[in-house]
């Protein structure tokens, strides 16, 4: 290996957690909330994870410390803020009952509904392929900009006060613009640039007079199918604003994925350093190095430290790229960094003390990849300690790489030898379909729910207090066994069709399943981000994964046992565990979902086997799996399909198979939801006015549906009426001999008593139906 002697090289970091290592800013937003504690201790929280960040980052050495990658909710709802894209329904907040910022801010994140005011929040979605949600921004046409908000400029004065250099992170105009929407029709919201682009460069000068150096400009939205329009405002938008300040170095960030066929677009910009994120596109780099680039004076930020996942960076593998780029552009046209923002990794391993030494071993987090990072410089301009960091890198790798923990012979032949006809039932739906009638003796407009009943305190003090140790497992057992009683109980005597246990004994739909599988480990406080003060602490695949034992067939045979009714059982699909878990690197992700799929499918055999007649598979993160880029959906939907399949495809014909989705936006991977050949389907449409449900009709959907006919995010107990104009709605375009009745989705997070109501009518409509049909 080659060094470079110098010591020029940059080390970048795009982003930090924000929660705090403790979920402090969680805690501190939920209890001023909660008119528990002022304005401004919050403020004084926010003020030390945000020295404690920098001062981190600091030490550890990183030249590029971000600033403004802080958020009190979510950076683009500080975006919103900074440039007034407040919506009208807010104005009187600010102009009759004078909210301070912060106030607004949660006001447009949260709604607000207090002192006579009744205001709906902002739409929250999912940021690019990520779990982190943000605030969706809204345009109107001709809407006019003015700079509001001086967070960015106070973050740096507050950097700049602590001694640190802070290099501020703005999200750029054009994915500010993409990620929003047009709240009224006949205008396009890229159109606002010219609008936009003021306000950008008043910052601008405002961050030139603080001396600002270095701004990151976010522009994520380069990575994703960009229009000839929406590419031309990106060329427009860095040559106004390079132009405005151009003593300010700029570095324009795209991340998740390829730049594509954007690339040109970005190279060309008036910039001085593009980020690559290297993990999810390696071979980016060899494409930039083969142009003109390398003759320019441009840098290059080299994202080779996974953002995105929280395994230890293999140095060797991240050294051959950095010395590829040194080969070719010298050291000083290249910066050391993480993939994207480390917002979507936990805060520090050292925090995780009861981690098995040996897999704790094989992972960073947020605190390790910054002195990754700065290892990796080290190492790339051949500083002295760097002998020992390789070496003890290089054992760390090569230990995950043949550990015994994560190896398992047969199961990686097994799920190399699965074959196409074990993602195929025995016959066609049609046939499924008779035998499946004669067993089950369903009326047309059957009646079931997704799964979940209340997880009341009770419920959950139980799980808490087996943890503590303060009931037996037998106690536990017991008080679970008694509200799976009432709750079957109670949909005999509602008269509902096909049962469902209620899930009582489950914590949360993954890591039910993550906490039986071999191959899984559970963090103590590694927590990401969700939304707002909402954390979620992802389960970790880090082996090959097995089923050891049945997972949820003792529970399910007996909640059979109490009735004479089909009792469902429950599962969650592989996509779905896979999403919602940090997955191996180590192989490619299809992989990990074959050998979770078949994990799924020996449950299925052993429900069968028990006498469960009806299995539902959930399947809600089938669609937020899908990749940025269009050209790769159809390999991911391929083997997405695929697994679901092996999972649910061994059961005889007339073994009725469900699956299950929330947020039904179905319009263009609708062959791919038909091919999953899944009996039955529920699929989240009330909210809709089932509108959603025009894709199945335009497909002629072939199998049998459950579109939801009531909210359950709100306890408001719906009318019959409502519920048999929806059912009115469904079969005008559906087959009626087609259509269950159910929920939108689980209801665990509802009361028990708008839950009786709800499913109360919800009989009753269905009932109305049938006497119609
Ligand atoms: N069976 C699960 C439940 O009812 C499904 C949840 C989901 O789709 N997110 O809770
Ligand atoms: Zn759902």
């Amino acid at each position: 290996m080659f060094h470079v002697k110098t010591q020029n090289m940059f080390t970048n970091i795009l982003g930090y957690p924000r929660i705090g290592g403790q979920r402090e800013l969680k805690k501190a937003c939920e209890s001023y909330w909660a008119g528990d504690t002022s304005l401004r201790n919050l403020l004084t929280t926010a003020q030390e994870i945000r020295r404690h960040n920098w001062q981190l980052q600091q030490q550890a050495g990183i030249d590029l410390i971000p600033c403004n990658d802080f958020s009190l909710y979510d950076q683009v709802l500080d975006m919103c803020l900074t440039v007034s894209a407040i919506p009208e329904r807010f104005h009187p907040l600010v102009e009759q009952a004078q909210l301070p910022e912060t106030d607004l801010l949660f006001a447009m994140a949260r709604g607000y509904q207090k002192n006579g005011y009744d205001i709906t929040a902002l739409e929250m979605t999912k940021w690019f392929d990520t779990n982190y949600h943000y605030m969706v921004p809204e345009f109107t046409a001709n809407q006019q900009f003015n700079l509001l908000s001086t967070k960015i400029v106070d973050e740096c004065r507050e950097a700049i006060q602590l001694g640190i250099q802070p290099k501020p992170v703005i999200l750029g105009p054009v994915s500010f613009l993409l990620s929003g929407k047009e709240k009224e029709a006949g205008f396009n919201r890229i159109d606002l640039l010219k609008n936009l682009l003021p306000v950008y460069k008043k910052l601008l000068s405002a961050l030139e007079e603080l001396n600002v150096r270095h701004i990151q400009f976010d522009e994520p939205y380069l990575v994703t199918n960009l229009t000839d329009t929406e590419r031309k405002a990106v060329a427009y938008a860095y040559g106004e604003l390079s132009r405005h300040t151009p003593r300010i170095h700029f570095l324009l960030a795209g991340y998740f994925e390829c730049y594509g066929d954007n690339l040109s677009t970005v190279l060309a910009l008036p910039v001085q350093t593009i980020h690559l994120d290297l993990v999810r596109c390696p071979a980016q780099l060899d494409d930039i190095l083969a142009t003109d680039f390398v003759k320019g004076d441009k840098k290059l930020s080299l994202g080779v430290v996974d953002g995105r996942n929280i395994w230890k960076n293999d140095y060797e593998k991240s050294l051959a790229l950095i010395n590829k780029a040194v080969a070719a552009i010298g050291a000083a046209r290249v910066l050391i960094a993480p993939s994207c923002s480390l917002l979507h990794v936990p805060c520090d391993l050292a925090f995780e003390t009861t981690l098995q030494p040996e897999i704790k071993n094989w992972l960073a987090f947020a605190r390790q990849k910054v002195e990754e990072v700065v290892a990796l410089k080290q190492l790339a301009t051949g500083s002295e300690s760097a002998g020992a960091l390789l070496a003890d890198n290089q054992q760390a790798i090569a230990s995950r790489r043949s550990s015994a923990l994560i190896h398992k012979q047969h199961v990686k032949q097994r799920t190399a030898a699965v074959t196409d006809a074990d993602a195929t039932r025995k016959s066609v739906f049609a046939t499924r379909r008779i035998q499946q009638q004669a067993l089950l003796n369903l009326p047309l407009f059957p009646t079931t729910t997704i799964g979940s009943f209340p997880q009341t305190a009770d419920i959950r003090q139980l799980r808490a207090q087996l943890k503590k140790g303060s009931i037996t497992q037998q106690q536990y057992d017991n008080a679970i066994k008694a509200s799976t009683q009432d709750c079957v109980r109670m949909q005999e005597e509602l008269g509902i069709d096909v049962l469902v246990h209620g899930e009582f004994e489950r914590n949360d739909m993954v890591e039910y399943f993550g906490e039986q599988l071999e191959g899984y480990v559970f963090t103590k406080n590694g927590w990401v981000q969700s939304y707002g003060s909402r954390c979620v602490k992802p389960p970790v695949v880090f082996g090959d994964v097995e089923r050891k034992a049945p997972m949820t067939v003792e529970w399910t045979r007996y909640a059979q046992s109490l009735t004479s009714k089909p009792m469902k059982g429950m599962l969650t699909g592989p996509v779905t565990i896979l999403q919602w878990s940090f997955v191996r690197d180590d192989q490619p992700r299809e992989t990990t979902a074959m050998q979770i799929a078949l994990a799924i499918r020996d449950e299925v055999c052993d429900l069968e086997e028990a006498g469960i007649k009806v299995i539902q598979i959930d399947e809600p993160a089938i669609r937020e799996g899908l990749p940025l880029r269009k050209e790769n959906w159809s390999a991911y939907l391929q083997w997405a399909v695929k697994a679901f399949k092996v999972a649910s495809c061994s059961v005889e014909d007339s073994t009725q198979i469900h699956t299950h989705m929330c947020y039904s936006e179905f319009n263009d991977i609708i062959d791919s939801i038909a091919a999953l050949d899944a009996d039955v389907i529920t699929i989240e449409t009330s909210r809709s006015q089932m509108e959603l449900l025009d894709a199945f009709a335009d497909f002629k959907y072939p199998n049998e549906i459950g579109p939801g006919v009531y909210d359950i995010h709100s306890p408001r107990v719906p009318t019959v009426d409502e519920i048999a104009h929806l059912l009115e709605k469904a079969a005008a375009v559906i087959p009626v001999e087609h259509l269950w009745v159910n929920p939108d989705c689980g209801l665990k997070t509802r009361k028990w008593p708008e839950t009786r109501q709800a499913l109360e009518h919800m009989v009753q409509a269905a009932a109305a139906a049938r006497v119609k049909a």
